[in-house]
């Protein structure tokens, strides 16, 4: 089925009985995951039915989202659906935490009906097989969530024996069979919808909060299907790290075509993303990573904000692979790969001053559009010069490199940063401490005069632009100056970078590699999802010793003009530029764990188990604790779900009832029951017992 490799079947194809367990062995490292590392080629699945929606086997990808109304009230369920519907929901999600929950779905689903809306509902199920099996009768399908369908969260390592483990997966066959039964008889599609943060406590101790674990928790309820020949059947596997979270759905493809030779259509998403630019950007990288190599059925972007926000993310995810228009050269295939898509391993590089080797990426500012460069200037990079004590502040985000085109600057810059700028001007450069050059390829190695530091050399991968020759390469790898800076004006521009990279290991050259990405987009999120995808699909498999974003003149203009904007959701407009940019990289770095410079934050997206004002307790907690580097608080609705979906976070703040909010540090219940008026100090004070707090710079 994937063509490309060779396939590693340990099931045969014998019917799989759920009472024997298997343990697939990882004899070899396979790297079937898609269909084409170097074409876009969409990943083959089952097609399945949701009402009258197909989904899977090419049907285009669907886009969904989930209210977050109390499911009680069906009146404000109902609009807030249409509201989702009528900005492009193919599927709307409704949480039914129990039975009565679960019996109002009717409601909900006959006034919609009422009203002329057909789109199929999803019922969204944790912990209650009873509420699911009412609900499989009512609504077009149901999630359920392998990790709390039939077992309880307690965070307990149990040790079991292979006889213990067969016998569990006995029990849940047991307990989740009737509802396979019940959607079959009622043709209700299910969602078999893994979280890395709610992973039971007996995947956790044979597998460890793994994709290897996530996987293995979506396989045996899926073999369980199988077994009573239900096929009706789509997939997630959810994290809030996106590397864990593209990880553990290419490794489940994998699983799926090893034991099944075929695979269940994706649903893909990024869970407690967050809101505002993180959390698209997040999500962009995870989701965008897969979606550039043809995998995902249906997407849903988890934002902490209102769910229709959501549509327009997916919209702006999806539309960059229905394009007609794409100009694609062909790409060299991929014999063998050089790195392991299953298992994060940073490309080894050479150190050229401070790029490279274990170094954190760097970023480079493109400030060449800014007009005349000021020490004013430098304040949307994160330099801020206090004139009355002559002194430059600089933030923890502040750029490494600004590349201002052919422009020396006339005053003295802060200690820490330096300038990129063309050969000729960089001729006449004094300081050449201070200043480096970036060149083309072939004008570079015929160059004679270098920097004898760092240079950059720009190569444009697999289009019309230069290849790498045998002699170029071996110029390259003997050349302990050159920073190369990849970029790719073919329109499958990340896998020609990435067909690069690959190119590189084969020839063993070490050459650092900075990440060029311009955007041609116009819209906010537009520009942020090309960033995040292009440069964060490479970051998430370890390729980038930096990253250089920018836009093409025109969208450069465009988005320097846009109107001043009181939604919040337009972040250029109340910026600049450079600001945004410089803002975007350090995001897309810090989703891709690549170089941590700000506070984590794990939201939930809501839903109607929340029960607290989410957006506005999440923009609070943030405007106190946003200075804090590299800690990682999780902010969620309810006790129910929240303290095992929240992941890795250090510290949380969890809904436990009306007004009450328990308070955590990792999973460990710190504060319990607290008032809400009193949380957000207590959160800081926990913080500060927790050495984790730092005073804010005045
Ligand atoms: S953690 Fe948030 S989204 Fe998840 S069930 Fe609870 S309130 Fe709903």
């Amino acid at each position: 089925m994937l063509k490309v490799y060779a396939r590693l079947n340990l099931y045969g194809t014998q019917p799989f009985s759920p009472f024997t367990v298997k343990f697939v062995l990882h004899l070899q490292i396979m790297q079937a995951y898609c269909h084409s590392l170097t074409e876009y080629k969409r990943l083959k699945t089952r097609e399945v039915r949701i009402g009258d929606l197909l989904m899977g086997n090419f049907h285009p990808i669907r886009l969904q989202t989930m209210t977050t109304t109390d499911t009680m009230d069906t009146l404000a369920t109902v609009e807030q659906s249409i509201r989702c519907i009528e900005a492009g929901a193919e599927l709307v999600r409704i949480t039914a935490p129990s039975k009565k929950e679960a019996e109002n779905l009717l409601h909900i689903k006959n006034e919609l009906r009422k009203r002329g809306y057909n789109t199929p509902l999803v019922a969204d199920i944790h912990f209650t097989p009873n509420a699911a099996e009412i609900a499989a009768r009512i609504v077009e399908k149901v999630r359920v969530n392998p990790g709390n369908y039939v077992d309880k969260k307690k965070f307990e390592l149990i040790e079991y024996t292979d006889a213990d483990y067969a016998e569990e997966i006995e029990r849940i066959q047991e307990k989740f069979t009737p509802l396979v039964r019940i959607c079959k008889e009622h043709g209700t599609a299910m969602r078999i919808g893994t979280n890395h943060g709610s992973l039971s406590d007996r995947i956790m101790s044979r597998y460890g909060d793994t994709p290897m674990g996530m996987v293995e928790s979506a396989m045996e309820f899926l073999r369980i299907a199988r077994y009573e020949s239900f096929h009706n059947i789509v997939l997630s596997m959810k994290a809030s790290n996106p590397q864990v979270m593209v990880q553990a759905y290419r490794l489940l493809i994998q699983q799926m075509d090893a034991e099944f030779g075929e695979c269940y259509p994706l649903h893909l998403g990024v869970t407690e993303a967050g809101d505002g630019e993180d959390g698209r950007v997040k999500s962009a990288a995870g989701i965008g990573t897969l979606l550039e190599d043809g995998i995902g059925d249906t997407v849903r972007v988890s934002l902490t904000e209102d769910p229709e926000f959501e549509i327009p993310v997916c919209k702006d995810l999806v539309k960059r692979y229905t394009s007609t228009t794409r100009i694609t050269t062909h790409i060299p295939d991929i014999e063998k790969l050089t790195y392991d898509p299953f298992n994060y391993q940073r490309r080894e590089s050479i150190e050229v001053g401070n790029i490279g080797g274990k170094q954190v990426p760097v970023v480079i500012a493109d400030l060449s559009k800014a007009g005349k460069i000021e020490p004013s200037t430098l304040e949307r990079v994160g330099y801020n010069y206090d004139a009355g004590n002559d002194k430059w502040n600089i933030s923890d985000t502040a750029a490494d490199y600004i590349f201002t085109g052919d422009q020396l600057l006339d005053f003295a810059l802060p200690g820490t940063l330096k300038v990129i700028v063309y050969p000729q001007a960089w001729k006449l450069a004094t300081d050449k401490e201070k200043y480096y050059q970036i060149d083309g390829l072939t004008s570079y190695l015929n160059s004679t005069e270098k920097s004898q530091l760092l240079n950059f050399v720009m190569v444009d991968c697999y289009n019309k632009g230069e290849i790498l020759s045998a002699n170029n390469l071996s110029q390259l790898a003997a050349d302990k100056t050159a920073v190369l800076c990849l970029s790719s004006t073919n329109d499958h521009a990340m896998p020609s970078v990435r067909r690069m990279l690959v190119e590189l290991q084969e020839q063993k050259l070490l050459n650092p590699v900075v990440l060029i990405v311009d955007s041609n987009w116009q819209t906010t999120d537009e520009h942020l999802i090309h960033y995040a995808t292009e440069a964060g699909a490479l970051l998430l498999d370890g390729f980038g010793d930096g990253v250089c974003f920018g836009m093409t003149t025109n969208s450069y203009q465009q988005a320097s003009s846009a109107s001043a904007d009181t939604s919040g959701r337009n972040y250029i407009s109340n910026t600049s530029v450079e600001q945004f940019i410089n803002s975007t990289a350090f995001s897309i770095l810090q989703a891709t764990r690549a170089r941590i410079s700000k506070t984590e934050y794990i939201s939930c997206p809501s839903c109607g188990r929340t029960l607290f004002d989410l957006q506005e307790t999440t923009a609070k907690i943030r405007s106190v604790t946003n200075h804090l580097k590299g800690v990682k608080i999780a902010i969620m609705g309810c006790i129910v779900n929240g303290p095992g979906e929240m992941a890795d976070a250090d510290f949380g703040y969890v809904g436990s009832g009306v007004g009450k909010i328990t308070l955590y540090k990792g999973k460990e219940v710190v504060k319990r029951n607290v008032a809400s008026e009193v949380a957000v100090d207590e959160l800081i004070n926990i913080l500060k017992e927790n050495d984790a707090w730092v005073e804010p710079a005045s």
